[in-house]
């Protein structure tokens, strides 16, 4: 099947208030024009410099979809990370969001939606904030929130994580859930500034069992493009 079929046919799977996110690295523009012609909205890149490119030779219709930061942020990268994306989805610590509310303020960036990045499996391989290394974790996540709301250019939109990744899809289930335990605990304490609206979790092989879990924001790309 075609980039276009394997959207449309995803798109019309998923429910239509759940956001889906193309994950588009290592693809080419040619693969990228047809996806957005096929009606993506929403673009997700790993590497500041990679998008930045893809976006310039993209041309006009780069702007015509958001593009979410979805990889790790190194710092030495904010600066160039500010005017390539809408969001960024991998805020993993307070050092992290203070950085970029400092060069976002420089940069005359009003506000950057962002999202903050568990990693639920606490797996060294991973980024994101370990629940192992914050115990009580929905504390230490209230708290952290709460730090980053205050940021005057940034706004707090939910959390992602990407899980542990196993053959079997069922086997993320227990990692999703506790994803979105912590998601709605926080969501209720309606925080100042903290606009809980994004559970970002789910990629080809665990959408499903994602959204069954609560995410509304899932990021596929190997279901839409083939195998990389
Ligand atoms: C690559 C990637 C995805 C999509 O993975 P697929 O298995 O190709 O759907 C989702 N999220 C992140 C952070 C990624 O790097």
């Amino acid at each position: 099947m075609s980039i276009t079929e394997n959207y449309q046919k995803i798109r019309e799977e998923i429910p239509e208030d759940i956001l889906v996110i193309v994950a588009s690295k290592t693809r080419t523009p040619e693969e990228i024009v047809e996806v957005i012609e096929a009606g993506a909205t929403d673009l997700g890149e790993n590497y500041v410099q990679e998008a930045e490119k893809m976006k310039q030779e993209l041309g006009e219709k780069a702007d015509t979809v958001r593009w979410h930061m979805i990889g790790h942020l190194q710092k030495n990268k904010i600066n160039k990370a500010l005017p390539v994306f809408d969001v960024i989805q991998t805020i993993d610590s307070l050092e992290k969001a203070q950085a970029i509310d400092k060069r976002a303020e420089r940069a005359d960036k009003s506000v950057i939606p962002v999202l903050v990045e568990i990693n639920i499996g606490s797996e060294d391989s991973k980024a994101g904030v370990k629940p192992e290394e914050h115990e009580p974790f929905e504390e230490y996540m209230e708290k952290l929130i709460r730090d980053i709301s205050r940021l005057e250019h940034l706004r707090v939109e939910g959390l992602m994580t990407m899980g542990p990744r196993f053959g079997n899809p069922e086997d993320s289930r227990a990692y999703f859930r506790r994803t979105r335990e912590i998601f709605e605990k926080i969501r209720g304490l309606n925080m100042l500034n903290v606009d809980m609206k994004y559970l970002s979790m789910g990629m080809t092989n665990s959408y499903r069992v994602a959204i069954e879990e609560g995410s509304n924001m899932v990021r596929i790309g190997t279901a839409i493009f083939g195998p990389r």
